[in-house]
Formats: C-alpha cells, structure tokens, sequence
C-alpha cells in the first residue's frame, strides 16, 4: 500500500511529487495519456519565473519529472479507469497495472481545453491555433487574430490579445453571448475588436509556414467567406477531467472540484487536489504548481495527524 498517489503529470502534479519525494513519503505518480499536460501543447513558456530567457512547454514539463525521479518519485504509466474514495485504503482501478492501494490520493488530472473540431485546427496548434493568450499572445505582436467564441473566455482573451495584436476578430456562432454583460461590454469598448456574430467556423486555413485564415459560414444568409488571419484563438471551454470520479467529489456547476479555501482539501478527507481540475479561474502553470504544493504538503500533513505514517 502507498502512502500517496499522484494522479496526473502536469506542473500541480509534478510539483507535488517533487514535495513528497523530499519528505521520503515515495510518491507513486500514475502518467496518462497526455504525460506533462497542456505545456507540452505550447511552445516557448516565458512567463515561468526562473527562465528569464525562456524555456520550451515539453523542456519544462520533462525538467520537473527529472527533478521529481531524482528524489525518489516513482512513475507508472495506466489509465485510471475507477476509484473507490470512501475506503480506506483507497482504492484505484488502473489499466495496465491493476488495483492500486493507497492512504492518500492527489488529484492533478487537469482540464482539456475544448476543440472546435473543423478541418486544419489540431494540425495547426503551435503553427498560429491556440488556446491560451496568456502564453501565446506576445507571439502575435502587430498580427491580425482570431477569437472563435462567445462567453467570458473569449472576452477575456480577445481584450488580453488586443495588447499585441493590430486587430483582434471575435467569431461566435450566435448572435447572443453567454459572457457577462460587464466582459462583453468591456470587449465592445475596445476599438481593437471587429466582430464576425452569427458565423459558425468551418475551416482553418494554412500553409505549412502557419495560420493564413478562417473560413467561416454567415448562418442567417448561409454564405461562405475567409477571413484573413495570423493567428486563431479557440476560446470555448474547458473540461476538468474527473469522469473517472464518477460523482464521488463535490463539484461546482460546470463540473471542477471544489477544495476548502486556501487549501487543497476535496469533500473525502484524505484526497486532495490540485491545478486546473480544481481551478478555472487562472489556469496558469505556475499557479497549478503552487496548488501542488500545497497538495503535498496537506497530504503529508494529514498522513502525520493521522499516524499512518
Ligand atoms: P462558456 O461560458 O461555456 O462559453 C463557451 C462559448 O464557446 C459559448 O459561447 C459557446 O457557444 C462557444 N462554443 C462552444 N462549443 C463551440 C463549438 N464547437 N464551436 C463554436 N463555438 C463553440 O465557456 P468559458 O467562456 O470558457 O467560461 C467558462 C466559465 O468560466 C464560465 O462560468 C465563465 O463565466 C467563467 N469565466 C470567468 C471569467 C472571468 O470572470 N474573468 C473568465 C473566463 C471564464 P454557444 O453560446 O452558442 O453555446
């Protein structure tokens, strides 16, 4: 049996194994599909504090999985397929390795930023398609962009990007927004943003150099059009990822854990969680590395207080 498993290899989740490698409470960190999470879909990270020149999304995630080994951490590859939260040991369900026991679960399986699903998107992530203005913006300096969506996110991110770009579209497929009236007049006050309402995308359009446009179609007179772009921001949700929960957590509406403020602590003592899947309000790496700390230090924490171990 472990003291502590650590679901998901983002920055929370390697970050709280780093922690509890230090505390030799020999973490066992179960990998997904995905090893390293969103950073490893970005390019250049400059805003990481530490890399004042930079540092590449797969570098850094791989830097913190060396650091985490190189305390003890212990990596296994499996696809967690069901939990049992309410035993004790709790228990983990695995795919390609099996039952897994442990005293203490971390959570760190992050949030998937949702694809529009057109023709050309995937191909072209880091070619000019993102879905992340605080890490690619500064990319798009004096460029024309693209913000496809019409809720607080793509406010959000169009007004953000106006500070780099020359012209920032937003295409929505409706006339109506679900973003805030206080964001969406926000973004109507700049006089950066243009507005393709009404148009639902159709397809990105590239050379193998980048992003050249969006085709787009107008749903009210059914036509097609092109708009010329460098660069296409898809800004339509996220999901955390906790199916694997099967409702065993408490969650907020749209679906992220909920932990006790200032904490990491999830409705079930002794399961804890960190990074996007609990926060959908920053979402940054340096922001999910914190709450992984604090994850191991609550697990470590609760372990002693509870002398089991
Ligand atoms: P959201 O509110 O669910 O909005 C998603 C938008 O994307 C909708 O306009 C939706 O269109 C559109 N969309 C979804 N699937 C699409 C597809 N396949 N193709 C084209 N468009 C598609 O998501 P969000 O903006 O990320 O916000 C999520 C939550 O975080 C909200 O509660 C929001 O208030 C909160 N948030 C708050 C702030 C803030 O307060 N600063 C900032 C960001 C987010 P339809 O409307 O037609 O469905």
């Amino acid at each position: 049996m472990h003291n502590v498993v650590v679901l998901g290899t983002g920055p929370a989740g390697l970050t709280a194994a780093i922690y509890l490698a230090r505390a030799n409470l020999n973490p066992v960190v179960i990998e997904g599909p995905e090893p390293g999470g969103q950073l490893t879909l970005t390019t250049e990270v400059e805003n990481f504090p530490g890399f004042p020149e930079g540092i590449m999304g797969p570098e850094l995630m791989d830097n913190m999985r060396k650091q985490a080994t190189r305390f003890g951490a212990e990596f296994k590859r499996g696809w967690v397929t069901s939990v049992d939260l309410n035993s004790q040991p709790i228990k983990l369900q695995v795919d390609g390795i099996g039952e897994v026991l442990t005293k203490t679960l971390i959570i760190s399986t992050g949030a998937s930023a949702k694809w529009i699903g057109i023709p050309g998107e995937k191909e072209n992530v880091g070619k000019g398609v993102s879905t992340c203005a605080t890490c690619d913006g500064f990319f798009f300096r004096g460029k024309k962009i693209i913000v496809v969506g019409g809720g607080d996110s793509a406010m959000e991110e169009a007004n953000f990007l106006t500070k780099f770009a020359s012209e920032v579209r937003l295409v929505h497929r409706r006339n109506d927004m679900r973003a805030s009236k206080i964001m969406q007049d926000r973004a109507r006050a700049n006089e950066k943003i243009t507005w393709s309402l009404n148009c639902t995308p159709l397809e990105v359009e590239a050379t193998g150099m980048g992003v050249t446009g969006l085709k787009v179609m107008n749903n009210t007179t059914g036509q097609e059009e092109v708009i010329k772009t460098d660069g296409i921001f898809v800004a339509i949700g996220h999901n955390p990822n906790t199916s694997f929960l099967n409702g065993q957590l408490e969650t907020d509406e749209t679906g992220y854990l909920i932990v006790k403020p200032g904490t990491s602590e999830t409705s079930i003592p002794g399961v804890f969680a960190c990074g996007d899947v609990q926060d959908h309000r920053y979402r940054q790496a340096i922001t999910a590395a914190g709450s992984g700390c604090m994850a191991a230090l609550d697990a470590e924490r609760f372990l002693e207080s509870n002398g089991i171990h």
